[in-house]
């Protein structure tokens, strides 16, 4: 995949995927995160082009059908989809690229870049889960109630992913991210990529 890496982040809802990733990017302005399309409605807050590309099932199912998406895949009632064409630039100019997307999606990801790095992140419980998704405050009871009984089912995943991180200690899982992130720019291939001249040089035939 030349120097860049492709990461996906999963999580059940409320374990702080969204938080860490944005304080991810924050302090590593070199990754860029896919913006996914969805059916679901905007929460307070949330703009168009920036959390989400908002539409609808019809639009969904339109772009689903003219191959857009290099994923999708039916999460707590909504549709959720991966442009295709954005990845696809990103890879070829080099860049690192986030995914954050469940699990589902992860598996069609694998299948068309197996050298993809997966994360997983967990809550330290299930009542600190259901006490972030209800602190945040931005669903209304009955979905919360919703993604808290499909938390089990994603959890279960877990399992599929490369890496694990239990987000207890926010800055400690940050920095457990961080390490992810750095290790994979010195993977053979990417570096070998990003120093063709000097492996060359060296003598080292890739
Ligand atoms: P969150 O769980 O609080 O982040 O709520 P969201 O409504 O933003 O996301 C719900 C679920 O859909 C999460 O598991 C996301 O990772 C997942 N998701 C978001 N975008 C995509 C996507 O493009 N593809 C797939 N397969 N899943 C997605
Ligand atoms: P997700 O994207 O996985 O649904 P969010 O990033 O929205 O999760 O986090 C859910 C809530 O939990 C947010 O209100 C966030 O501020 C809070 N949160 C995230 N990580 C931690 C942590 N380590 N300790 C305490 N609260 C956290
Ligand atoms: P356009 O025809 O305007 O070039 O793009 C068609 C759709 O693709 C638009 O609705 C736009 O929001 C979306 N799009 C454009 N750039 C990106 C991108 O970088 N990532 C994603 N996910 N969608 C994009």
């Amino acid at each position: 995949m030349a120097a860049g890496s492709l990461f996906i982040i999963a999580a059940p809802s409320g374990a702080g995927k969204s938080s860490l990733v944005n304080a991810l990017l924050a302090a590593e302005p070199g990754i860029e995160l896919s913006v996914s399309w969805t059916t679901r409605p905007p929460r307070p807050g949330e703009q168009a082009g920036r959390e989400y590309h908002f539409c609808s099932v019809a639009e969904f199912q339109a772009r689903k059908q003219a191959g857009e998406f290099l994923e999708s895949a039916e999460v707590h009632g909504n549709y959720y989809g991966t442009s295709q064409r954005w990845i696809q630039e990103k890879i070829a100019a080099d860049k690192d690229v986030l995914l954050e997307i469940d699990w589902q999606g992860a598996r069609q990801v694998r299948q068309h870049f197996p050298q993809a790095i997966s994360i997983f992140i967990l809550p330290p419980s299930i009542a600190v889960l259901a006490e972030r998704l209800r602190k945040r405050g931005q669903d209304e009871p009955d979905i919360i109630e919703r993604r808290l009984l499909a938390a089990g089912g994603e959890i279960a995943h877990a399992t599929e992913f490369d890496y694990v991180i239990i987000n207890e200690d926010f800055s400690a899982a940050l920095n457990a991210m961080k390490t992810i992130v750095y290790a994979s720019r010195q993977r053979f291939a990417a570096q070998a990529a990003r120093h063709a001249t000097l492996f060359t040089q060296l003598g080292i035939h890739v």
